[in-house]
């Protein structure tokens, strides 16, 4: 039985950021996508998300403008973003970073 209590941490047009109360989890819900994450491994996803430029490391993409092409935890499965989604993309998961960080000054830790 599923006893998660999510508390939304970013909320937009096609991203959405939460945390559960109960098991800590975070979930990256982006399109139709849903990632979950253990905490220090969304902190360490949004890390190296923010270390990556879009001009270094876009690549072309089956004819489309250049995408930039993050891996996910399952090999088989990637982000592909545009230069303008990405640039939404981290700014959305830094502010769920942020939110983390609020989050665990107000539950004293997690
Ligand atoms: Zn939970």
């Amino acid at each position: 039985m599923c006893a998660c209590q999510p508390v939304s941490l970013v909320e937009s047009d096609y991203i959405n950021i939460s945390m559960c109360l109960g098991c800590k989890r975070v979930g990256l819900h982006y399109k139709n996508i849903l990632c979950g994450f253990e905490y220090y491994d969304y902190e360490q996803f949004n890390e190296s998300v923010q270390r990556i430029s879009f001009e270094k490391h876009a690549t072309e993409f089956c004819g489309q403008p250049r995408h930039v092409i993050l891996s996910t935890c399952h090999t088989d499965i990637q982000f592909c973003f545009t230069k303008t989604e990405f640039k939404f993309f981290k700014e959305a998961l830094n502010e769920g970073a942020l939110m983390l960080e609020v989050q665990k000054a107000i539950t004293n830790g997690l």
